[in-house]
């Protein structure tokens, strides 16, 4: 039986801190015998908007270049491809999401990549979360992005590993809530390969990876939630490898993963 390697999480030189365009992740995916890519680069936000992170995305114009370069690909790969975009939650961008990004851009899908939260009228990036309020205030900001019914798939659900040492129950309650959104949603949650790349943490338990983080998924699958994995490719030469990496990982330890078949727009 032929292998199923999908990968739903995709950069490209867009976003300022990533290599390669369309065709260089396509050209290699199609060499690994990939069977279904999409590409979700960090969503482009209007001019005028609250944004404190403008030096990782494209600007709106580049996002119908983007799109067309990927519809290109489309015609001429020999696998499903899938246009989308990574997007932060907030309540101001949701009309921005729905009505320019999926309404007139036409992307396939979004992606839920929480990476912020705005807390006392300041952004604070979750690996630098450093007190319980600042912890809450993430939370709820992710759940509120989980609710917004806006995406197909939560990717690295848990990031806030990278600023919490330990699991203890304060932590472990705020990661069940998350767990407990994406079950009654249906929302399939991403074992993130790209975070098996950055350097591991020491704690009282060994050495690990600050995401993906194995207690979390144990949890995860004991729930019944969805699981999948995807790369979260930076580089072309990731595009299939990472996400190979983290069905590795995900097998060692024992989590069955979900395989997408791609996103149909309805
Ligand atoms: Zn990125
Ligand atoms: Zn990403």
């Amino acid at each position: 039986m032929e292998e199923v390697i999908s990968n739903f999480h995709t950069h490209t030189y867009r976003c300022g801190h990533a290599e390669g365009d369309i065709a260089d992740y396509v050209e290699q995916a199609e060499m690994e015998g990939c069977s279904a890519l999409g590409f979700s680069d960090h969503v482009p936000l209007p001019l005028d908007s609250i944004d404190n992170w403008q030096n990782i995305r494209m600007e709106s114009e580049e996002a119908f270049y983007y799109m067309a370069k990927i519809s290109d690909a489309k015609r001429k790969a020999h696998f499903p491809i899938f246009s989308g975009f990574e997007c932060e939650w907030s309540k101001r961008y949701e009309n921005w999401y729905r009505d320019f990004i999926l309404g007139e851009i036409n992307a396939d899908y979004l992606v839920f990549g929480p990476h912020w939260t705005e807390y006392e009228g300041e952004f604070i990036y979750a690996p630098e979360i450093s007190n319980l309020r600042q912890l809450h205030s993430y939370i709820d900001t992710t759940i509120d992005g989980m609710n917004s019914g806006l995406f197909k798939f939560i990717a690295h659900p848990d990031i806030i590993m990278c600023s919490y040492a330990e699991w203890d129950t304060e932590i472990s309650a705020c990661l069940n809530e998350i767990i407990d959104c994406a079950i009654s949603l249906d929302l399939p949650m991403e074992i993130n390969g790209q975070g098996m790349l950055r350097p591991t943490r020491k704690t009282s338990n060994g050495v690990r990876f600050q995401y993906p983080f194995k207690e979390f998924w144990l949890l995860a699958q004991e729930k019944g939630a969805k699981i999948i994995c995807n790369s979260d490719a930076h580089r072309p030469a990731h595009v299939l490898k990472q996400a190979r990496e983290a069905r590795k990982l995900a097998q060692s330890w024992g989590i069955e993963i979900q395989e997408l078949e791609g996103f149909k727009r309805t």
